[in-house]
């Protein structure tokens, strides 16, 4: 089921124009995009990650979208200090595991502290700079920094982020996965049309649709590509 805002602004990737409009942010590692003011931003290392080796049709997906508070890194509310990023168990691992079968790594995240003021983009680079030293390189990041007052189109469980996402790896919703703690990380994959996994370790929210359920990171990336990850 898909809110109003989805309906109204969300579109599938693989129409066009995969160029985000505008720098908002350029910095040591890496440069911020956002598509005007209701947009989600977009993090795109300097570096490109490893090209994908999932072929389409292939049955494994060709990205995988991990959420970031409780299910990369520890949760810690309001955070600006990049250096209380902790990684959770075998997110190192559940990462590693993807470059080795060539699949992209993503990172979808709600972070409502930008539109209430309380988080600063360059503080918000700075904890994905720093998250991204200690898990490895993630292909994109894509990051709604709207209130939820704000009734935008990427706040998860709508599907914005998971679409801004497939636009810069130039992949399907349906080639992808969205791997989250939370039901809104669900709801965003169902809505776009991704394959949802729940980590069972993470924070439940409300609402959501039966879960396709993983122990663990390694558990859940396990499943999606065959590949090892972690225990
Ligand atoms: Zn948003």
């Amino acid at each position: 089921m898909s809110g109003p805002a989805s309906a109204r602004r969300a579109a599938p990737a693989g129409g066009g124009g995969a160029r985000p409009a505008a720098v908002v942010l350029r910095t040591v590692t890496a440069s911020w995009y956002q598509d005007g003011p209701e947009g989600p931003l977009v993090r795109l290392p300097h570096t490109g990650s490893a090209r994908c080796r999932a072929v389409p049709g292939c049955g494994q997906p060709r990205a995988v979208l991990f959420g970031r508070d409780g299910t990369l890194v520890e949760e810690v509310p309001h955070n600006t200090d990049p250096g209380r990023i902790r990684p959770l168990p075998s997110a190192r691992e559940a990462l590693e595991a993807l470059r080795t079968a060539g699949v992209h790594a993503g990172v979808v995240s709600n972070q409502p502290g930008i539109g209430c003021g309380a988080l600063r983009l360059e503080q918000l680079d700075a904890l994905h700079a720093r998250m991204e030293a200690l898990l490895g390189p993630v292909a994109v990041t894509a990051v709604c920094p709207h209130r939820p007052q704000d009734d935008c189109a990427c706040r998860k469980p709508e599907p914005g982020l998971v679409f801004a996402a497939c636009r810069v790896l130039g992949v399907r919703p349906s080639e992808t996965a969205v791997v989250g703690g939370r039901t809104a990380d669900l709801g965003a994959a169902h809505r776009a049309g991704a394959t949802g996994v729940l980590v069972r370790s993470g924070r439940l929210g409300r609402s959501g649709a039966p879960p396709r359920t993983a122990a663990h990171l390694g558990a859940a990336v396990r499943a999606l590509v065959g590949t090892p990850a972690g225990h």
